[in-house]
């Protein structure tokens, strides 16, 4: 077996979720919500599914859901994106990750990344025969500058990884912080792939995406999910927008990875996308009510919270606990006899950083929530 998957151990997330399971514990550890996603848009979906074909729907998407991509960017992010020169469609964002890797990387180039990172970005790298650069965030603001960047940028550079608003740091990513990328980027003649899957995920202030910025605009691929937006997190429907150059590279690695994606979930997303404002802003408030309940009962408890940006993710810092163990151990612990599943960010740090910081899911009821928060009382 290739040795960049041999080593690997089954992901954190699917670990915690199926123990979770056997256990009959809450589980506040894989982001995926509580309550299944938009009715309507299911509906949709199950529509297409007797009334439409159920055969092969062209490599690079349908149609009406390219199209659908582009209007809902165009409409809610100012945006402007051909359907047919500008998106493309894939089995869920990781699919299009990979596409986007196994497409832009020759063997020996360097991609730089930032940690703590989704745990599919590193063995995805090394398998297209990337060299990862990782640039270290640090708590509570997960920040990087010119001198992170200038570390880590060289003339074997091609590719950039960000993620924004961030999975596992909820950072959303500053005008600041991408310029800086963009000038790198421009001196390096380096392409960013931008992991935005919770862009609609974002309370404080308007998603800002690696598009919005002039210097990347040319050079970015923008990643979207489906399962994110609709709270559909088993659909798997992903969408790459940028360039028309480097979609029709993507598009090149795509069609003999999934080649398509089942037709009825894309009639059921690009009806969902025609969807008005306010149904994703109910959406949001709900989200917003749960984070802001756990902060509360969270910091009642004793419990610190590091600062939130975007994302179904809370992060605690464990530090202030003394625990006699680590991220990790405290998440097994937990698990293991107070019945609630956590992620510890060390599960996203592969240079093995250890991180005493814990991510919860808040995507839940709040009779969920209360029984999480007193699971993890009585296990600090
Ligand atoms: N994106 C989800 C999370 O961060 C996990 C997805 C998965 O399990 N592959 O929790």
């Amino acid at each position: 077996m290739n040795p960049v998957f041999r080593d690997l151990k089954t992901s954190i997330f699917e670990t915690m979720s199926l123990r979770a399971r056997e256990l009959g514990a809450v589980n506040l550890g894989q982001g995926f919500p509580e309550s299944d996603g938009f009715e309507d848009v299911r509906r949709a979906a199950a529509e297409a599914l007797i009334d439409q074909s159920n055969q092969y729907p062209p490599m690079r998407g349908l149609m009406e859901l390219r199209q659908a991509v582009a209007d809902f960017y165009g409409r809610t992010q100012n945006l402007n994106l051909d359907a047919a020169d500008n998106v493309l469609i894939t089995s869920g964002a990781t699919e299009a990750i990979c596409a986007a890797l196994l497409s832009l990387i020759t063997p020996g180039d360097e991609v730089v990344v930032f940690e703590p990172m989704y745990d599919a970005y590193i063995p995805l790298i090394e398998r297209a025969g990337g060299v990862p650069k990782i640039v270290q965030l640090k708590p509570p603001h997960w920040r990087f500058d010119d001198e992170d960047l200038k570390a880590v940028f060289s003339d074997k550079t091609k590719l950039v990884m960000i993620t924004t608003p961030n999975n596992p740091t909820t950072h959303a990513l500053t005008r600041d912080e991408l310029e800086s990328l963009g000038r790198f980027c421009a001196q390096y003649d380096a392409v960013v792939i931008s992991d935005e899957v919770w862009e609609n995920v974002v309370f404080e202030q308007p998603h800002l995406s690696v598009l919005h910025i002039d210097s990347l605009k040319d050079r970015a691929l923008k990643i979207g999910s489906a399962g994110k937006l609709f709270a559909l997190t088993g659909w798997k429907v992903g969408f790459v927008c940028g360039p028309q150059a480097l979609i029709e590279q993507v598009a090149r690695a795509h069609q003999f990875i999934t080649f398509t994606t089942p037709p009825n979930l894309q009639y059921g997303v690009a009806y969902g996308l025609g969807l008005p404002a306010e149904r994703f802003d109910e959406a949001r408030e709900e989200l917003r009510i749960a984070r802001g309940y756990m902060t509360t009962r969270l910091s009642d408890a004793g419990f610190e919270i590091l600062p939130a940006g975007g994302s179904y993710f809370l992060n605690i810092d464990l530090t202030p606990l003394n625990l006699k163990m680590d991220g990790l151990a405290f998440a097994h612990h937990a698990l293991e006899t107070c019945g609630v599943a956590t992620i510890p960010l060390q599960a996203f740090c592969p240079t093995g950083r250890e991180l005493p910081i814990l991510r919860l899911c808040f995507a839940k009821s709040l009779t969920t929530l209360d029984k999480g928060i007193e699971g993890l009382i009585r296990a600090a």
